[in-house]
């Protein structure tokens, strides 16, 4: 552990170049540390639930790439995988067998999905599923919710969580009005508010899109009902309903939430966990819905790296490994032990928190709480996140730098990891 020796020379020498290089120093906003403070850590390599500085300092790393590193970073078995991969070639751009193992495996995985198609990144995949609920409707309105993050693409800067919540931006310059009119926004677990939207635009709305436990404004859980309210809304009003399932997706079960839920929609998106560390996105549902799709129909979407099978293989044996007896027993126990704890440690220190857990998915929120939506998450401690945030860091356990964020926990997490980090947050909420 690293809390006496905590330097960050390297780090600072390398970010500031990076300032001058990139916006900001960063190729993602929320890696910046804005919100938190103080200079981001630059990394040199990953291993199994640690990350390494480029100063030497080892942390147990809950951030896990935001998402895809469930099994472990540089877990032996992937790079093994990819190594062979490697020397067959990068890209084809022609199809591989790749592809078909890949859509069969998510297929069986998720319950709603019948067809896929594989994309780059989670903001391609929403941007795509998008285009589908308007063609297969004929309809261009959408209801999001506030605090949701479907991606960066123009139609889904409304509200919007992850970075734009924790840098506090207002809707983004450059997303013009006539881009968004048809982007309608509800508050997260108020099911009256998106009956009312659906009563206002008769016939005009193509779907509702959502995280179905979200973790872009820090982890929030759908109240009973809220779901299957949706569900039962959307097909009263011939709307599709779309879980975006790219940060939950094989994170809180193997067929994600809508498994854990039993609600089925008929479009999902996936992202993160599928590319086992490589750039991958998916889109699929309904078969009949999935056909519109060019060349099988007429509604085009297209990319040069898409399917490659570099990044199929990763995400081949991520969800073989996944798969396995007893996996998501491990991570259930291992997160609710840390998340639970985190409460406790907080409690018994003297500060009001809440938090919770689903999968290999938790959070931790700076207020009593119940938080139930964005509009909740809002009325958190900042100030005292951030504090907790850098304290965190300097005993060597690495959280997301935002309350805006869901931690991640992965198969290499081990009780003992666990262990220290409650340690950790007991050392630094006594002296908060
Ligand atoms: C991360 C995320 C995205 C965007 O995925 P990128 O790969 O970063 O483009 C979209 N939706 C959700 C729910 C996400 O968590």
């Amino acid at each position: 552990m690293v809390s006496s020796a905590f330097r960050t020379v390297r780090s600072e020498e390398i970010f500031g170049a990076a300032r001058d290089l990139m916006p900001g120093g960063v190729s993602s906003p929320v890696r910046a540390f804005k919100s938190v403070g103080g200079q981001p850590i630059v990394f040199d390599h990953v291993k199994g639930a640690y990350a390494y500085d480029v100063d030497g300092n080892q942390y147990i790393d809950y951030v896990g790439t935001w998402g895809p590193a469930i099994v472990g970073h540089a877990h032996p078995e992937v790079l093994g995988a990819l190594h062979q991969a490697l020397d067959k070639g990068t890209s084809f751009g022609a199809p591989c067998l790749q592809e078909n193992i890949l859509a069969r495996m998510v297929i069986e995985a998720v319950p709603s999905i019948e067809m896929v198609r594989f994309v780059n990144s989670g903001t391609e995949a929403c941007m795509s599923v998008l285009r589908l609920m308007r063609a297969f409707t004929g309809r261009d309105k959408i209801i999001k919710f506030s605090g949701c993050y479907h991606g960066h693409a123009d139609m889904f800067l409304v509200q919007a969580g992850s970075g734009v919540a924790t840098l506090g931006l207002p809707d983004s310059p450059g997303v013009p009005k006539t881009t968004t009119a048809n982007t309608l926004t509800a508050t997260y677990n108020d099911l009256e508010a998106v009956k009312a939207l659906f009563e206002q635009n008769p016939n005009e709305i193509a779907g509702v899109i959502l995280e179905p436990v979200v973790g872009n404004a820090g982890f929030i859980v759908p109240e009973a009902g809220f779901l299957a309210g949706l569900r039962e809304l959307t097909r009263e009003h011939n709307a599709l309903l779309v879980f975006d399932e790219v940060m939950t997706g094989f994170r809180l079960a193997y067929g994600g939430a809508q498994q854990r839920f039993g609600i089925t929609p008929d479009l999902t998106t996936l992202g993160k966990i599928i590319g086992g560390g490589l750039p991958v996105g998916a889109y699929g549902g309904r078969r009949d819905i999935m056909e519109m799709v060019a060349p099988a129909g007429p509604m085009y979407q297209a990319g040069t790296l898409s399917g490659n099978p570099l990044a199929m293989t990763a995400g081949i044996k991520t969800l073989e490994i996944l798969n396995r007896p007893g996996t998501y027993e491990q991570l259930e126990k291992i997160t609710k032990k840390l998340a639970d704890g985190l409460v406790q440690v907080a409690h018994e220190t003297g500060h009001a928190a809440c938090g919770g857990q689903l999968g290999a998915m938790f959070g931790l929120f700076f207020t009593e709480g119940p938080v139930h939506s964005y509009e909740d998450a809002k009325r958190c401690d900042l100030a005292k996140f951030s504090r907790f945030h850098r304290g965190m860091l300097e005993q060597g356990i690495y959280l997301a730098p935002s309350q805006f964020e869901a931690g991640f926990t992965s198969l290499a997490h081990t009780d003992e990891d666990v262990e220290r980090t409650l340690e950790a947050a007991r050392a630094v909420l006594a002296k908060l």
